[in-house]
């Protein structure tokens, strides 16, 4: 893929010295070009607002914010989120590169590796990985849409035919008493479809703008969702404790989902004890480590990364579900910018944990 070189630049280093030198090299490779510079990640975010910026490059080691924050916030904003980002380090630990790279860097340089062959070669590389990425985005734009309006079209034929089972079912005397089991059969066969259909509909409807944040209390969304479930946690006898939970930046009603996935998924696989489920949070840093503690089945290593697939279920094979819930919670969290993983409990049962950034208090 061949690119049209880059006509402005964005360095962003809190070290003049630095900005200068790599200033004088892309003059060289690019007298024409338009280069802005930013003394600290503050000035470099009122920057990033102008729409003619084409390439950014960023300091890893800045007071305050590292580049790699930087990085992060820049590929979680819609405005920004394929531009593409070259950070420059003082140091070439592989460590940090793999940091960089993992946060949404398209490529790594280390200032002493900085010349304008590897500066051209980086530059080039990480035009052709953004321009991946804006393909694979609207790729998936028109996937999920397509998704959401069959899903939405599948919807009122079938709730017809649901419907019309429960009618034959209860009003028809005639009936031969051999035909209502099969009716009953279509009218539960037609009520799991409609579930999967309203799985689907959601998991083609969770990408959220962080322009539509708003600050989120997280034991609210907690309580929220428990109470929703309330029915539920009454018929299997089970125990939900939610501890003091900090607030976030989010979509309510999808952060109160999640919570309701995961509670849903401690209820269903439980063991034969009653479900204990324990809802608690840790400040890391600019963020928070959510985790949603149960007493259930468990999920066994070789699963743990496979259930957060779309429609994949693990080793479950009843009527329960249908294998959305995990990858609509995993789909939730990464567009509020965190990750979510799940780990053994130490007392058995498994532990579902996700970041959030914290919202601090003013
Ligand atoms: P569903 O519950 O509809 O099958 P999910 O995406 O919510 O779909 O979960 C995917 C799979 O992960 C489940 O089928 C189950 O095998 C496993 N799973 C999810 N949550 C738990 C849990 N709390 N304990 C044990 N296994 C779980």
């Amino acid at each position: 893929m061949t690119q049209a070189f880059p006509q402005h630049f964005l360095i962003i280093d809190d070290d003049e010295v630095d900005r200068i030198a790599l200033k004088r090299r892309l003059r060289a490779m690019a007298p024409k070009a338009a280069i802005t510079e930013a003394a600290s990640p503050l000035d470099g975010l009122k920057e990033l607002e102008n729409p003619s910026i084409e390439c950014v490059m960023i300091d890893y080691d800045m007071p305050f914010c590292n580049g790699v924050s930087l990085v992060n916030s820049i590929r979680h904003t819609p405005a920004t989120r394929h531009l593409p980002v070259i950070m420059i380090t003082g140091t070439d630990e592989v460590a940090v590169a793999v940091e960089a790279i993992q946060q949404g860097a398209d490529e790594f340089l280390s200032k002493a590796d900085v010349n304008e062959t590897t500066l051209g070669w980086a530059i080039h590389s990480a035009l052709n990985r953004s321009e991946l990425r804006r393909e694979a985005a609207s790729r998936e734009a028109a996937l999920r849409s397509f998704a959401f309006h069959a899903a939405h079209d599948l919807k009122s034929p079938l709730n017809g035919i649901v419907g019309l089972a429960n009618v034959l079912q209860h009003t028809m005397d005639s009936l031969p008493a051999e035909a209502r089991p099969f009716l009953a059969k279509i009218e539960e066969q037609g009520r799991h479809m409609a579930s999967l259909i309203d799985n689907l509909l959601a998991f083609a409807d969770t990408e959220q703008s962080p322009a539509e944040f708003e600050p989120v209390d997280l034991t609210a969304a907690a309580q929220q969702a428990a109470s929703l479930l309330d029915a539920d946690i009454r018929e299997a006898g089970a125990h939900v404790t939610i501890s003091d939970l900090p607030k976030t930046r989010g979509h309510a009603a999808q952060l109160e989902r999640v919570f309701t996935n995961l509670i849903q998924n401690a209820i269903k696989y439980r063991t034969d004890a009653a479900p204990q489920i324990a809802i608690s949070a840790e400040a890391l840093g600019d963020q928070v480590r959510v985790d949603v503690r149960d007493n259930g089945i468990g999920v066994p290593d070789h699963l743990r990364e496979r259930i957060f697939n779309p429609l994949d279920r693990g080793d479950a094979d009843d009527d329960a579900g249908h294998g959305l819930g995990l990858s609509i919670v995993k789909r939730i969290i990464e567009t509020h910018g965190g990750r979510i993983w799940c780990q053994p409990a130490p007392e058995g049962g498994s532990v579902f944990s996700f970041t959030l950034i914290l919202l601090r208090e003013a």
